[in-house]
């Protein structure tokens, strides 16, 4: 990501320009599966900036599973969103006010203030985008923490090696969508990948470059990966947990490696979530079990960067989006992601 070469204008204030904007609050804390009620659409006053910010009008907002935790009121990673408060989030926007001497009126930032028509942000935590080759949302998705998050993952947590036999699972989805593709590029010999239903499954081969794809709705996932990887398997990437990761566990050959990405089976559950029932097979199978979370590898973003805009660029990562329009539709995106509305990257554009 670099800066826009815009030359800087004469500071504006929000009150020259607009004064109110919608936003998306926080209005319960859900139990199990989050609902439309449990979100407030609400038309508030936007601040005066102060020295050193900038007012940015929101373009695109992503929406991404791990969210559904922050509803929640416990600790975590990330604190959890504020009862009645508006929620957060990766966006990207114009810049239409600037009192920052960094960043101009007109530059194309990304920034975590989403979830909102209109976002005063510290500049200091904006960051400039370099719009003139790709779309400003690609920065939401594979050329964000998404496509790192993968990258991360078959380079770092779950480094692939030549010929392996690599399993992904939420493999239609924003960082499954990608991770075969790269996998493949790494040296992966045959990649398998697992979704709901067969359309996404068909997306899989005509798509997204998996070798075998799997319908987990179609019958048993363990029965299904041991026909596509009769010898096992070397690397799993673990978006779903559950029936996955156990299936994963059954079928991983000796010394194989796990990046413990997300969980998104478990996300909505009232009750605690059991863990793999054949867990000694780690054990016995010698298997390197690793958790991760992508802001621990932000240094790989240049390398990332540099190598997926070259796959872009000579076609070779392909990518979708499943967009929903309008700011009152973010809520429907976000309960979207966790059902599995979306191919690709979920996003919500909130302005032109
Ligand atoms: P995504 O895959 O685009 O969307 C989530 C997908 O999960 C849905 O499309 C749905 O696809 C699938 N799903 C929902 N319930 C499921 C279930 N019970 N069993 C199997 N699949 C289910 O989301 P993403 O942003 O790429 O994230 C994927 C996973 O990685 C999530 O678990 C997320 O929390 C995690 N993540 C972690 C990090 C990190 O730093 N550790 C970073 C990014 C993402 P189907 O239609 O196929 O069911």
């Amino acid at each position: 990501m670099s800066a826009n070469p815009t030359t800087p204008t004469t500071p504006t204030t929000p009150d020259t320009l607009v004064t109110t904007g919608r936003e998306i609050r926080l209005a319960a804390r859900p139990v199990g599966t989050p609902t439309a009620a449990d979100f407030a659409l609400v038309t508030a006053e936007i601040p005066a900036l102060a020295e050193g910010q900038i007012l940015v009008r929101n373009t695109w907002m992503s929406v991404d599973p791990y969210m559904r935790g922050r509803m929640d009121d416990v600790e975590s990673y990330m604190p959890p969103f504020e009862l009645g408060a508006v929620l957060d989030g990766s966006a990207v926007g114009e810049v239409i006010a600037s009192r920052a001497d960094t960043i101009p009126v007109g530059a194309t930032v990304s920034h975590f203030a989403g979830w909102r028509e209109y976002a005063v942000v510290d500049a200091a935590t904006a960051i400039p985008l370099d719009v003139s080759g790709v779309p400003a949302q690609t920065y939401l998705g594979v050329l964000g923490t998404t496509g790192l998050t993968a990258y991360a993952a078959l380079t770092d947590t779950a480094p692939v090696r030549e010929g392996d036999t690599v399993f992904v699972s939420g493999a239609a989805g924003a960082v499954g969508s990608v991770a075969g593709q790269i996998a493949r590029k790494l040296g992966a010999g045959r990649v398998i990948g697992s979704a709901g239903g067969p359309a996404k499954a068909e997306l899989l081969h005509s798509e997204f470059g998996y070798d075998v794809a799997l319908d987990y709705r179609a019958g048993a996932i363990g029965e299904q990966l041991a026909q596509a990887a009769p010898e096992g398997i070397d690397v799993y990437l673990d978006h779903v947990g559950g029936d996955h990761l156990e299936a994963a566990i059954a079928h991983a050959k000796v010394g194989a490696r796990f990046a413990l990405i997300g969980a998104i089976s478990g996300y909505n559950a009232t009750e605690p979530v059991p863990g793999p029932s054949n867990l000694f097979q780690a054990y016995t199978r010698r298997l390197n079990l690793r958790g991760m979370l992508v802001t621990d590898h932000l240094a790989l973003f240049p390398e990332y960067i540099g190598r997926a805009i070259g796959w872009l660029g000579d076609g070779s990562l392909r990518t979708q989006e499943t967009v929903f329009e309008g700011l009152d539709q973010a809520p429907a995106a976000f309960l979207g992601v966790l059902s599995g509305a979306n191919t690709g990257k979920m996003l919500v554009r909130l302005a032109d």
